[in-house]
């Protein structure tokens, strides 16, 4: 069975329980304004409990020794959530707002990494080495401990499961803290490993909660030896800081405002229909949303008529209407953020398309807003620099591979960059330029849990997915032996 959109319950070591407080949160349908489930609006002495038990069951239980174990209980999660994938994909849709169809999309993507992650389980591997004739060293990978995840709200699920698998993989506890708007859709997935025998009770936990009450204990508590967060960059600075404190091992997913460098010899079709949809998935809520545009010169008309064409004949609409293109924003707080972006960009830029609020018929329930394009926008305003997290496209125009380059760097994030040329020698040059984790050359958006992603600059500190990602959650230790002639 999995959690109907009703009051959801804190997972603690095996048990499903209320907060300690007695008090709830709401979760509300972006499409709708409709309240649709509540969950736990827990205290400190819930996360508090949460931890001790993860730390007790990493202890005590053979989870951190036992590879096989780890392997086939997230070979069962995956298996699990495969089984229920409609179904929890319209508990995404409905808390979140996306379209049905990247909710899907986002679970397969999630059943793809729980699997990626009961194999890698199995392949934890240190180092040996000969140090001197008498002295030979191992270079081990142990698991941290407890982790704490910390979760944001725009692609709830997959960016939980990337933290939690590899945490997991290695051997760790872990105690999750899911966004405050997207609990439901957290703790349904959690709900799929109740009958999983795999797992210990205790290793894995979820508490729903505010943010600065169950965030801050997490990353100031002793007894939780490591932290992922993916949020918001400044979050994630004033984590930094409270953390520090305690010298507490961090992994950082953060913000970016990431390009797309289009040259005159692209495939142009291909490249608008990518561009556009990289800005436009999850309603521009995406850390990776291509959100500027750097074109040249020579192709610049073409390529913002090409784009308003785009931005145009998207569905934007109820996330559970199959036909649906582009969901509402998360919340009212959100669109009037993303609306005093549109009016900087009313200022600094010229209009293209969009800037408006929807209104009429279903719209006047739900937070939904126009795609919207702004051209000539100068690297210095804010709609250029500032992470809007709304569908806000800005473009810039570049004449030399100098100046693109120059564009593309001119922020203070560094998470992705797409290069749209058939000159594989010119699009290796701008990869190796260009200041990101991850440059897709003539595609945008592919993710696979085996290649690592992560920031540059601000937008991030360590890698998630892969073996680095997996390598995140362990630590390091030499045991040195003297060999006796
Ligand atoms: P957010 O920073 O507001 O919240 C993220 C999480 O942190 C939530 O669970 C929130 O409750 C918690 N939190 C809030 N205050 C806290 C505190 N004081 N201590 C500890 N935890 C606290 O971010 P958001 O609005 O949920 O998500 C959007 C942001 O996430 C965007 O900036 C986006 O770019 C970023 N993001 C990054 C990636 C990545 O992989 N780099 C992926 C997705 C989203």
């Amino acid at each position: 069975m999995i959690a109907k959109l009703e009051i959801t319950r804190n997972y603690i070591n095996g048990d499903w329980q209320e907060a300690k407080t007695r008090e709830t949160m709401t979760s509300v349908n972006p499409a709708t304004g409709e309240i649709v489930g509540e969950s736990q609006k827990s205290g400190l002495e819930d996360i508090k409990l949460a931890i001790k038990l993860a730390k007790a069951a990493f202890h005590t239980s053979d989870w951190r020794s036992n590879s096989s174990r780890r392997s086939d209980a997230l070979m069962q999660w995956a298996y699990k959530l495969k089984e229920n994938r409609e179904e929890i994909a319209r508990i995404l849709t409905t808390e979140n707002g996306k379209p049905i169809k990247e909710s899907r999309i986002e679970l397969d993507a999630c059943i793809d990494t729980l699997k990626y992650f009961a194999g890698m389980a199995r392949s934890i591997f240190g180092r040996s080495i000969n140090l001197s004739t008498t002295s030979y060293g191992i270079i081990d990978k142990e698991p941290i401990g407890v982790v704490g995840i910390i979760s944001p709200w725009n692609w709830p699920a997959m960016l939980m499961i990337r933290e939690v698998a590899p945490a997991l993989a290695a051997g760790n506890a872990v105690v999750l803290k899911p966004a405050s708007r997207t609990p439901l859709i957290s703790t349904a997935i959690v709900k799929l490993i109740e009958e999983n025998s795999d797992f210990p009770p205790g290793i894995v936990n979820i508490v729903s909660g505010p943010g600065k009450v169950i965030g801050d204990e997490m990353t100031t508590n002793p007894d939780v030896n490591a932290i992922s967060f993916t949020g918001d960059t400044t979050t994630g600075k004033n984590l930094m800081k409270k953390a520090a404190e305690k010298v507490k091992k961090l992994a950082l997913e953060l913000g970016g405002k990431s390009p797309n460098i289009i040259f005159p010899d692209a495939n142009l079709n291909k490249a608008i229909q990518a561009v556009a949809k990289s800005a436009f998935i999850t309603a521009g809520q995406m850390c990776f949303a291509g959100s500027r545009v750097i074109v040249h010169e020579s192709i610049h008309e073409e390529v913002v008529e090409g784009l308003r064409k785009q931005a145009e004949k998207l569905k934007v609409g109820n996330g559970l209407i199959e036909t649906t293109d582009m969901g509402p924003v998360i919340s009212e707080e959100q669109l009037n953020k993303i609306l005093e972006y549109c009016e900087i960009g009313r200022r600094d830029a010229k209009l293209i398309t969009g800037g408006n609020r929807l209104t009429g018929g279903d719209y006047d329930k739900g937070y939904y807003i126009e795609p919207t394009i702004f051209d000539q926008v100068p690297i210095e305003s804010r709609i250029a620099q500032e992470e809007i997290f709304g569908p806000v496209l800005a473009i810039q125009v570049f004449r030399d591979e100098k100046e693109a380059i120059s564009l593309a760097n001119g922020t203070i994030f560094g998470l992705a960059a797409g290069v749209w040329t058939k000159d594989v020698n010119r699009a290796v040059r701008i990869a190796k330029k260009v200041e990101a984790g991850t440059v897709w050359i003539n595609t945008y958006n592919k993710n696979y849990p085996q290649a690592e992603f992560g920031g540059y600059k601000e937008s991030g500190i360590g890698r998630t997915r892969g073996i680095e990602g997996l390598m995140e959650y362990t630590e390091t230790k030499h045991i040195n032996i003297e060999i006796e002639e």
